[in-house]
């Protein structure tokens, strides 16, 4: 049975880290979480001038895993365990936050300096309660081993999960899909989804008709899917003058308590104040 839309949610524009601009479906006042997922931003796309590229500077999380893909741009990412990275175009890292980390997340350098196409996505998925102080893990995977699959103008890149026969490398703590859709004008795909799992369709390029019932589903727009149906439909019409770009994105629902402050994500108030307590006394380290 294919699903159809619950119900259609707009991106906000906001200010994040030192000041760069996002489009956030969520959370908003009309929508504070999709369980398991916290928070969707879509960083840009911006075109920067030089020294305009902006990041977030050292800052905690715990309780949750954050999930950056980048489509243009450079970012260096530095954390109080001692790691470092640089994502760039089509890059995928998979933070599971775990107990703690303090990390930065900013433009590399020599990108910043020269200014140019800054674009990309930050995911927040909820750890179930058994992994809120698990040990802090990266999955850092660079733009050619995530798998693609292409079939009748339809392009998935696969960062979780399982589309068009091509499996995700990377391994997530609860059943996570995370596909990129690219569909040429007049192409159609069929997303197989587990029953009972929270999916949603989030459009950031040209136009999509979504669901059983084809609701339209414009740029800076995500779709929540029903709960019920094993697949979801995801079109570009026909007469489209682009592309439809799309993150479909589902997961199981973890449907525990949450505390949520800020960077800390638990399951009780006690446990944020522990956490912010941690965080101050340094317990989460710092980043040398
Ligand atoms: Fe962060």
């Amino acid at each position: 049975m294919s699903r159809t839309v619950l119900r259609l949610a707009h991106a906000i524009r906001t200010l994040e880290g030192a000041g760069f601009e996002v489009r956030r479906p969520f959370p908003t006042r009309s929508l504070e979480h999709v369980d398991p997922f916290l928070l969707l931003d879509e960083m840009g796309p911006a075109e920067l001038g030089p020294g305009e590229a902006r990041g977030a500077p050292d800052h905690p999380h715990r309780g949750f895993e954050t999930v950056t893909y980048l489509l243009a741009g450079r970012m260096v990412h530095r954390d109080s365990q001692g790691n470092s990275g640089i994502l760039g175009p089509g890059d995928v890292q998979w933070m599971t936050a775990g107990d703690g980390v303090v990390h930065s997340e900013m433009p590399e350098a020599a990108f910043a300096a020269r200014g140019g196409r800054m674009h990309g996505f930050q995911l927040w998925v909820n750890l179930p309660r058994r992994d809120k102080r698990m040990k802090p893990r990266y999955q850092d995977v660079p733009s050619a081993r995530i798998p693609t699959a292409e079939a009748d103008g339809v392009r998935a890149r696969v960062i979780a999960g399982e589309a068009i026969g091509e499996k995700a490398v990377i391994d997530t703590r609860t059943p996570i899909l995370y596909v990129h859709y690219t569909l040429e004008p007049g192409a159609r795909t069929v997303q197989p989804v587990t029953v009972g799992w929270a999916v949603f369709a989030y459009v950031f390029g040209g136009e999509g008709q979504v669901g059983a019932d084809a609701r339209v589903v414009r740029d800076g727009q995500m779709a929540v899917f029903t709960d019920e149906g094993d697949e979801v439909a995801v079109a570009c019409p026909a007469g489209a003058r682009e592309p439809l770009q799309a993150l479909l994105i589902g997961g199981l629902p973890l449907r525990e308590p949450m505390a949520r402050y800020g960077p800390f994500v638990m399951n009780t108030e006690a446990e944020v104040r522990e956490a912010i307590e941690d965080y101050r006394a340094g317990r989460l380290g710092r980043i040398d």
